[in-house]
């Protein structure tokens, strides 16, 4: 392995799984929980001194004075309450005077009480919670170890952090289920819910035993290529049309960034990625929370200071290698600039010419890309003059007016809702 430093850090944040793969569910399309096999006997709990390490290192090795300490899965609420206070002591303990320090922690809720929002929301956590829509769709695949729903036990989890003002995303998988229902997901999550941030993740999951990113067939649980494009596009023309500044798609803004910046905000969507290492309960640190497998192995934090695994080369040329390996179908794709071949994870297809490396989610991606231009062009010039992008709404608003008015036949009852025919009221006027 090539620990050779770099002089210059990027920008980074780590990933911390407290509990490893251990999960208090059997979420059916989970991959973490086949980690497991990594740590033959491990604890999968992370220790006070690894805990410790990780925080002085993680604030140590920032050159900006925003900080994120990200706690993910398995499940980490399952280290107790008592574990996180003592991280956010010891944050306290190593966080220089004039840095800001935010906690993350990713879950699936079903622990979720009254004390644990207090604590979040006394110490402005950040959650992402796991919820795959209406009861039907998420009881389909998040379960239990016995199968049993929690559904009930999630909802519970965000009306107690609505009511203590907890901070928290919604993080809904895009699987072989729900994305056939992109509007009643969408609109649960707005309407009955009221939470208003949100983040789609398509499931690409292989078909092998290991866990890891190998073979190129997915399971029957995966999203289909073309219907995730429709799942993604229907949610985009009902937000486009009415709730820009209100609802917060993850995917959405990230593309937008691409509009407007040339360059997106979301890793999977940008020509070079590695910003984010995955550090497992024992300090081991991977390249990515989608490749914890040991050829992406960096080194733990016990042995070699953080900054030098982030900074390694091993590091960079696996951030380098998003666009190093782009197809040439990608190259020459009119919507390179928006999403640059995609998750390194999801490139498990053939371009037409048979070039291997294209992304399996390529057809709906480019439908959605294509989809979504023209608003996105609208947006990214009213950011670019400095008014709201959601202005987009009455734009649209006025071409659908005008579009209806001009297809309208002039026996149809006129659009301008006076009741009486199209050619004998707007009709009339020329
Ligand atoms: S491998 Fe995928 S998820 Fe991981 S950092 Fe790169 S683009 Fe992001
Ligand atoms: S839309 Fe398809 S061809 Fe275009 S960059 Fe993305 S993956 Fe490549």
């Amino acid at each position: 392995m090539d620990n050779e430093t770099s002089t210059h850090l990027p920008a980074f944040h780590v990933m911390a799984k407290p509990t490893g793969a251990r999960c208090n569910l059997r979420c059916a399309y989970c991959f973490f929980l086949k980690k497991k096999q990594l740590y033959p006997g491990g604890s999968f709990k992370m220790s006070d001194a690894v805990m410790e390490s990780y925080i002085r290192q993680t604030i140590a090795a920032h050159r900006v004075p925003q900080v994120t300490i990200a706690w993910q899965g398995g499940e980490p609420t399952l280290m107790g309450l008592d574990f996180f206070r003592r991280a956010v002591a010891l944050e306290e303990k190593y966080t220089p005077a004039g840095y800001t320090i935010e906690n993350t922690l990713q879950t699936n809720g079903v622990l979720i009480d009254e004390e644990w929002c207090r604590f979040l929301k006394e110490n402005r956590f950040l959650v992402g919670l796991s919820l795959d829509g209406p009861k039907p769709m998420h009881d389909v695949y998040r379960h239990d170890r016995k199968g049993r729903s929690v559904y009930d036990r999630v909802v519970r989890a965000t009306r107690l952090m609505q009511e203590h003002g907890v901070d928290f995303n919604i993080l809904c998988t895009v699987n072989a289920v729900n994305s056939k229902r992109p509007l009643d997901v969408y609109r649960f999550f707005r309407d009955e819910l009221q939470a208003p941030y949100l983040q789609f993740i398509p499931i690409v999951e292989r078909k092998n035993e290991t866990g890891f990113q190998e073979g190129r067939r997915v399971t029957d649980r995966s999203v289909r290529p073309e219907q995730y494009g429709r799942f993604m596009t229907a949610i985009f023309d009902e937000w486009v049309r009415r709730d820009v500044g209100q609802m917060f798609v993850q995917f959405f803004d990230g593309a937008l960034a691409a509009w407007v910046r040339g360059k997106s905000t979301l890793c999977v969507l940008r020509p070079e990625c590695g910003e984010g290492v995955a550090m497992e309960h024992n300090g081991d640190v991977y390249s990515c929370d989608h490749f914890v497998e040991p050829s992406h192995l960096l080194g733990n934090i016990m042995e070699t200071p953080m900054a030098d695994l982030v900074g390694s080369t091993q590091q960079r040329s696996f951030g380098n290698g998003k666009s190093e390996t782009l197809p040439r179908y990608c190259r020459d794709c009119d919507y390179l600039f928006a999403c640059y071949g995609e998750c390194p994870k999801n490139r498990i297809t053939e371009t037409p010419d048979g070039e291997p490396g294209l992304n399996y989610l390529c057809p709906g991606l480019k439908s959605f890309f294509r989809h979504a231009d023209r608003p996105m062009r609208i947006m990214a010039e009213l950011l670019r003059r400095g008014r709201y992008a959601d202005e987009v709404m009455k734009i649209l608003a006025e071409e659908d007016a005008a579009k209806s008015i001009a297809k309208a036949g002039r026996n149809d009852p006129c659009m301008c809702g006076s009741g009486r025919k199209y050619k004998k009221c707007c009709g009339t006027v020329s």
